[in-house]
């Protein structure tokens, strides 16, 4: 009681308020005659420290005006103390778990909640409603689901059920690793319970959703091809594969398709990197756009697609007319940087399983067919056909005895004489080479190709140039006049920036000049891409002295405009052409074309593959001047032959 009235000492209650000297417990007791029980006041100093005392109060009467009051103090300051500890400590700690962002709640063993944050009801929107203290778990995941917030439940009661239970017994026996849990709003929460020393079961709901979707950039990344977005190489054989093994007797037949921009290489020089890459980002959207949703579209790396079209029972024709139309329309001309292109593709296409039962054989022999291509096809696609692969083989084959032949001067040249159709004088040559492999002639026809493909064509041309100046040589040191000889030059050889310089070092050993070549191209030539270098070549050459024919005229893709940009001295008219002259009416029609053509821009014309004394007369008649075949002369490498041929020579008409 004092120190209620003290000045250094108060009188406080628990929550540090100061009690009134009548409110004093005693005094209390005193006045009501109540009992106190375990009242907790406080005495506290001037430098705010604090004793504690628990008081109890009994009052007893005496007689009728005299009532005494049995007082007890119990000091519990250490009590009270550490009581107030705990408190702020409880206080701290539900701050935290209210601060978190991941929600947290304890249910007891009957699935009761008692405890949660504020993150839980916000993370749950959807049941949010139903989250409260004493919910039963299995009351807030129905409400969740009667809203549709787990959308991996299923649609029917029975999913949603087994999904219920399956949910519940997770929590009952929470596992090691954390539970993933997709919520409708897109959001991807991880759940991580355990059960706690007391039974309760604790959890923590993490929302996780920007870990996923970091983690499926680094899947995209490594499944797509960053450029076009479309699936990339692995990704493509991984699908391959799996749709391989799904795939059951009898399911049908689907379609793998490669597919190859032709001559991309250009499209980057003229257009920079930018402009190739835009380009290749066209044909991507251009083959998303042109196929359908099950098919599988991919980036196999620089200007290779591909194709998976499912097993819809492809049948060789519809696999072909489907890829076709893929192609056409993926090749309708483009803009790109103020410029108008002409895309051109090469498809190759293979059946499965009929023509491959893994993805890498499937791939291979789709290249096989692309490699094809010039075989058979349509608008660059081709099928892919088991006969190939033994071509292919005799190809690389070949290619493997070809280097060694050339290396080892093994390829031989032969001449085929020129004739005046007019006069029937001996005019020229045109060398051919020869190649003879184990006793077969194999024909140029069939391994200048390969020379070209497999870059031994600037060898080849140089060894042929090289024995034809030595024949020519020859002939002429025997006091003929052989003419010119012509050459047919590949395009690698044409292309080649030192062609001039080489040609000329070839020939001057033998004493032999520009003046007595002719150089033949063929009309490819002209529409290739390095098509200024060649042209620059072509000029330099023809101002050295050599004359310049194009070869094969009227096959090729050659326009008029090429005549006019490409000055050539000679057209030779394709032999198939010559031919049917006699029997064909567009034959005749064309050879009387191309006469006119080159008779009108001051051209000579040469008409080779002649058979025939008919063949020649109508030739000769139509105004065709020089004529080449068999008619007069077989390609011959003996200089005997040739100079028997030479001696007085004269085709009598
Ligand atoms: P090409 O330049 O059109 O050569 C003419 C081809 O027609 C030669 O075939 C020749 O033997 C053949 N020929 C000539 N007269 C007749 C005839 O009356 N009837 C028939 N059916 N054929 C006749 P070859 O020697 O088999 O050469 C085929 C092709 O190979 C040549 O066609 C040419 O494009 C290429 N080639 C030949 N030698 C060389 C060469 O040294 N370098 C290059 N780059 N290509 C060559
Ligand atoms: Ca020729
Ligand atoms: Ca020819």
């Amino acid at each position: 009681s004092r120190a209620a009235t003290d000045a250094t000492w108060e009188l406080v209650d628990r929550s540090g308020r100061r009690i009134a000297a009548d409110e004093v417990p005693a005094m209390r007791a005193l006045r009501t005659g109540q009992v106190i029980r375990n009242q907790v006041v406080g005495l506290r100093d001037g430098r705010d420290e604090h004793r504690w005392l628990q008081v109890n109060a009994q009052p007893f009467t005496v007689d009728q005006n005299k009532t005494r009051i049995v007082v007890t103090f119990t000091d519990i300051t250490a009590q009270e103390l550490a009581r107030r500890d705990a408190e702020s400590t409880s206080e701290l700690l539900s701050t935290i778990v209210e601060t978190i962002p991941d929600a947290v709640a304890a249910y007891d063993a009957e699935g009761r909640l008692v405890f949660f944050n504020a993150a839980l009801s916000a993370l749950y929107s959807k049941s949010a409603d139903a989250i409260r203290l004493g919910a039963r778990l299995e009351d807030i995941l129905r409400a969740g689901l009667a809203n549709g917030q787990y959308p991996a439940a299923g649609d029917t009661i029975e999913e949603q059920e087994a999904w219920l239970a399956r949910r519940l017994a997770l929590h009952k026996s929470p596992p090691e690793t954390p539970v993933l849990q997709h919520l409708d709003d897109g959001r991807w929460l991880q759940i991580r319970e355990r059960v706690s020393k007391s039974g309760l079961i604790v959890g923590i709901r993490s929302d996780i959703t920007a870990l996923k979707a970091a983690e499926n950039r680094v899947r995209v990344a490594a499944e797509r091809d960053a450029l076009t977005g479309l699936v990339n190489r692995k990704t493509f054989a991984e699908r391959m594969e799996a749709t391989l093994e799904t795939l059951q007797a009898g399911d049908g037949s689907g379609a793998v398709v490669v597919l190859d921009i032709d001559n991309f290489k250009d499209v980057n020089d003229t257009l920079g990197h930018n402009g190739g890459d835009a380009f290749l980002q066209e044909v991507a959207t251009r083959l998303t756009e042109n196929c359908r949703a099950g098919d599988t579209i991919a980036r196999l790396g620089g200007d290779e697609f591909a194709l998976l079209l499912p097993p819809e029972v492809y049948s060789r024709s519809l696999a072909l007319s489907t890829v076709s139309a893929i192609v056409e329309r993926v090749c309708a001309p483009l803009d790109i940087a103020g410029r108008r292109l002409y895309p051109k593709m090469s498809a190759g296409v293979v059946l499965y399983p009929d023509d491959g039962r893994t993805a890498a054989d499937l791939l291979k022999n789709a290249d096989v067919a692309i490699y094809a291509r010039q075989h058979e096809g349509r608008n660059g696609v081709s099928l892919y056909d088991p006969a190939l692969k033994q071509q292919l083989s005799r190809r690389s084959e070949l290619s493997a005895r070809l280097r060694e032949a050339i290396a080892n001067d093994q390829v031989d040249v032969a001449f085929q004489a020129q004739v005046n159709l007019h006069t029937g004088e001996h005019v020229a040559f045109e060398a051919l080479a020869r190649w003879c492999l184990d006793g077969t002639m194999i024909s140029p026809s069939e391994f200048v190709p390969i020379a070209e493909e497999f870059s031994m064509a600037k060898e080849l041309d140089r060894l042929i140039l090289r024995k034809s100046a030595a024949l020519l040589a020859r002939l002429k040191a025997r006091g003929y006049e052989p003419g010119r000889v012509a050459i047919n030059l590949s395009t690698d050889t044409l292309g080649d920036p030192l062609l001039v310089t080489t040609v000329g070092s070839v020939l001057e050993p033998h004493g032999i000049t520009f003046n007595d070549l002719e150089i033949e191209v063929t009309e490819c030539v002209v529409i290739e891409r390095s098509h200024e270098k060649i042209r620059a070549n072509l000029a330099e050459t023809r101002e050295r002295g050599a004359l310049v024919a194009l070869d094969d005229f009227g096959t090729g893709y050659a326009s008029l405009r090429h005549l006019k940009t490409l000055r050539v001295d000679t057209l030779k008219i394709d032999q198939t052409f010559v031919r049917g002259v006699l029997r064909d009416r567009g034959d005749a029609t064309i050879v009387k074309a191309i006469i006119n053509i080159a008779r009108s821009l001051n051209i000579g014309v040469v008409a080779e593959g002649i058979e025939s004394e008919r063949q020649a007369l109508f030739l000769a008649s139509q105004g065709c001047r020089i004529g080449q075949g068999y008619l007069f002369h077989k390609p011959e490498s003996d200089i005997e032959e040739l100079v028997r041929h030479l001696d007085g020579w004269r085709w009598n008409r």
